[in-house]
């Protein structure tokens, strides 16, 4: 066993995981000069959630990752590293459905008039019997949401899509989080956004609101901020460490005292540090620990759950597939849930302009159907399912690759937070020198600002000796991504929570 880290005496930071949060913390502790030993278990890759893989010269994230934070220092820090190959974009996303696309964020008076008028007939038919008899005290996001839309717009904006991010029933997941975020069909505005034109932004909402029809984009793909942070490491002697999977943490008189990685040829190495910084899932955390917990914290961190994440990246032989940066998939006679289209994100994440890569993304549970089935076979998949949207021929594609991301989301339970509260309780009082930070670090629903957040202000408390809580960053944090309908609430988590009592 190689024993490499700390001096006695010296500060020495061991830090878990080369993704967004991992280097945010090893970039700002080089500014204070404190050594870090940075550990990641991926043997290639820097950026964790936030990479950016490349098959052939074509590069496609994990999910597009917009860059954009209401946090100015975030923003700053983007563009101290990357600089000019930070671009702005201009943001095209809409919904397709049956052979429509829809304007998303929706509008009512487009998705009425696209849905032709036998259909938009029945939409108030249904949005109208609704109103007349809603269901009494709802419960569900499902009832909650037939009764201000109506059965047929529900099922036509919100269940497929919904159900497929998350693999849970509409039925099962809680009326709150629609009541609070979803703006109620009002038809007199419905008339009026239809006969009068658009104003132009005049409050805060308004201009968050047209802050998310760009967003800023590294050249080469989000990939390319972590691969900067990792080969300024680099020059300074203290490389990213791929490979190294953590097996053990060993503590003992309430420290942490080091980590103990294993690599994919056996190869078992103990990082000693004075301080440590995890962002690794905090389930998988917890489970490393030795000596182990006691056991209400090991089954609070047995009980945190996640929803996982496959891209299948498809090469087409044609220069211009579709406008939009990408495009959620309502239809329910497909699988995929989003296809991101990487060339309009940037050009140069395609290394030839007469091609294109769009990356089809499928939410699923580790270990499912579609988890489990052979690269080929989603490939075949996603070829198929473009063509049956009419999107491109099944011929045009002529390569395909396939990257699974496990844990992509951390999900918000009806016990998620008591459980998370237990954990963090625990490592506060018992492993002083253990920082979590991050996404799934800290089971947060954090997008890349966030996450980096926490870091920074962990990394700040360890070479300050400061007491900032970075638990309290993002308790409103605003979710971009998931904002559906009417986005009425900007400042509010995105994220459904399933009813007490219904089972995962
Ligand atoms: C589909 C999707 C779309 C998204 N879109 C956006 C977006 O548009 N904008 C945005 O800002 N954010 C977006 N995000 C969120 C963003 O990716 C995360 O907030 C960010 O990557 C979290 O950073 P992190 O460092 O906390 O965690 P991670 O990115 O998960 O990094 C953790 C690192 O730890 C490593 N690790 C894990 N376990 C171990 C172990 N046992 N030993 C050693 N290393 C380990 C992992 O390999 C990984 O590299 C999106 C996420 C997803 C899934």
């Amino acid at each position: 066993m190689r024993d490499l880290g700390a001096k006695n005496g010296h500060q020495h930071v061991v830090i878990i995981g080369a993704g967004p949060a991992g280097l945010t913390a090893a970039y700002e502790l080089l500014k204070h000069d404190i050594a870090t030993t940075v550990l990641e278990k991926d043997p290639k890759y820097v950026g964790g959630l936030a990479r950016t893989v490349e098959h052939k010269g074509y590069r496609f994230d994990i999910g597009g990752h917009r860059f954009f934070s209401k946090n100015q220092e975030v923003e700053d820090l983007w563009t101290e590293i990357l600089g000019s190959e930070m671009l702005t974009r201009k943001r095209l996303s809409r919904i397709y459905y049956r052979g429509r696309y829809f304007a998303y964020p929706i509008k009512a008076a487009n998705a009425l008039w696209n849905l032709g008028p036998i259909e938009a007939v029945r939409c108030m038919a249904s949005y109208a019997y609704a109103r007349v008899r809603p269901i009494r005290n709802p419960r569900s996001l499902e009832d909650w949401v037939r009764n201000q839309f109506g059965w047929r717009l529900f099922s036509i904006f919100f269940k497929t899509y919904t159900e497929k991010v998350w693999g849970i029933s509409t039925k099962e997941l809680s009326a709150d989080w629609a009541a609070q975020r979803i703006k109620s069909l009002d038809l007199w505005l419905v008339l009026k956004s239809a006969l009068m034109p658009r104003r132009r932004p005049t409050n805060r909402s308004d201009v968050v609101t047209t802050l998310i029809d760009r967003f800023r984009y590294p050249r080469f793909g989000p990939g390319q901020m972590w691969e900067r942070v990792a080969e300024i490491r680099r020059k300074k002697g203290r490389p990213v460490l791929h490979g190294r999977t953590v097996d053990r943490i060993e503590h003992d008189g309430g420290r942490v005292r080091s980590v103990v990685t294993r690599t994919a040829s056996g190869e078992i190495e103990e990082h000693q540090g004075s301080d440590f910084i995890s962002s690794m899932p905090i389930r998988e955390l917890v489970s490393r620990l030795d000596p182990a917990p006691p056991e209400s914290v090991r089954r609070a961190a047995e009980s945190l759950s996640y929803r996982d994440f496959i891209s299948v990246a498809v090469m087409i032989d044609r220069a211009d597939v579709f406008p939009d940066n990408w495009i959620y998939i309502h239809d329910p006679t497909v699988k995929v849930g989003r296809i991101q289209n990487f060339k309009n994100w940037s050009p140069d994440m395609v290394p030839d302009q007469s091609k294109t890569c769009l990356g089809l993304e499928y939410f699923c549970f580790e270990g499912d159907g579609l988890w489990t089935a052979t690269d080929d076979a989603l490939v075949e998949r996603a070829r198929n399912e473009l063509a049956q949207l009419g999107i491109c021929k099944p011929e045009e594609v002529f390569d395909g690759v396939v990257v699974r991301q496990a844990k992509a989301y951390p999900v918000y339970d009806d016990v998620y937070q008591a459980k998370v509260d237990v954990i963090r309780d625990y490592i506060r009082e018992h492993l002083t020198n253990l920082h979590l930070a991050g996404r799934n670090g800290m089971h947060k629903y954090n997008n890349q600002d966030h996450s980096m957040m926490t870091a920074l202000l962990v990394a700040r408390n360890i070479a300050t000796a400061g007491s900032v809580d970075p638990w309290k960053v993002n308790a409103d944090a605003v979710y971009h991504e998931e904002v559906r309908v009417g986005e009425k609430d900007l400042s509010a988590r995105q994220v459904p929570e399933r009813l007490a009592g219904s089972a995962l």
